[in-house]
């Protein structure tokens, strides 16, 4: 007696009965919808959940647009739902192809789909947005798309992403500008300041003598960006003074110009008079 064949001892494990028209397959198509979010939102990251229709595998014959009878048996295995041959004095069986091993006949074309293998669903699907995101990304969440046909893949969902401004934030790269106001005493003197930021307080040491526009680089708190790391803020210093000057304040500041009579604009002068 000679031993089976490997393929022979596997042949059930190597030929599976084919469910699906390879032949056929067809990968489903792309969705696209998009998402408007906040300056916020977008900096932190979030969750959103959107409504998309798509063409989803059909329940009834998931989505190979063809069923087994109730009654008649498969013409091929006689409703064995094998088939069986010999080598030698062996005996192998294997799921019959013809029917996916079920032994019914099968039926062309699912009543449920019209033969099509899809159905039209709207349902929720969520979208997880990385923090950081910038206006204009294009987001893909891998096969929730259109369902494939016949076994095919399904089609990718693309998001884009709408970052709505912010009143007071701007985003550059993946820096982030924000202006500040800061007293005039603040500026004169040096201080530290605090200011109010996406992502709790921002500590400010403004130097002494620090002039308006200046901008003020903070490391490490801009935009979160798709390497893991972040860009910088920077802070631009804007004076600012009392909306109304009680009586007190405006003799300080009296006397304040008569000790610094210097002119202001003395370099704006130099300036004009160098370039005539
Ligand atoms: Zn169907
Ligand atoms: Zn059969």
């Amino acid at each position: 007696p000679e031993a089976a064949t490997f393929s022979e001892l596997f042949a059930d494990a190597l030929h599976p009965a084919p469910r699906i028209d390879r032949a056929r397959q067809e990968t489903g198509a792309d969705l696209h919808v998009a998402i408007s979010l906040s300056f916020q939102a977008a900096f932190h990251g979030a969750e959103r959940q959107v409504a998309v229709t798509r063409q989803v595998a059909c329940a009834a014959c998931e989505g190979a647009g063809e069923v087994m009878t109730a009654g008649g048996s498969c013409p091929k295995c006689r409703g064995a739902g094998q088939v069986r041959w010999a080598r030698r004095h062996m005996v192998f069986t294997r799921a019959c192809a013809a029917c996916a091993g079920s032994g019914r006949e099968k039926q062309r074309g699912c009543s449920s789909c019209a033969g099509q293998g899809r159905a039209v669903r709207s349902e929720p699907i969520t979208v997880r947005i990385p923090a950081g995101v910038r206006d204009g990304a294009r987001l893909r969440v891998a096969e929730q798309g259109h369902a494939g046909r016949f076994g095919g893949r399904n089609g990718d969902l693309y998001v884009d992403i709408q970052v709505r401004p912010h009143s007071v934030i701007r985003r550059e790269g993946d820096d982030l500008h924000i202006a500040v106001p800061v007293a005039i005493n603040e500026a004169a003197l040096g201080s530290r300041i605090e200011v109010p930021f996406l992502d709790g307080q921002v500590q400010i040491r403004i130097p002494p003598g620090t002039q308006a526009g200046r901008r003020i680089r903070v490391s490490g708190r801009g935009a979160p960006t798709a390497a893991g790391d972040r860009g910088d803020l920077w802070v631009e210093v804007r004076l600012a003074l009392p909306e109304s000057l009680d009586e007190r304040s405006k003799e300080l500041l009296k006397e304040f110009a008569r000790i610094n009579d210097g002119d202001v604009r003395r370099g704006l002068h130099e300036t004009f008079k160098a370039e005539y």
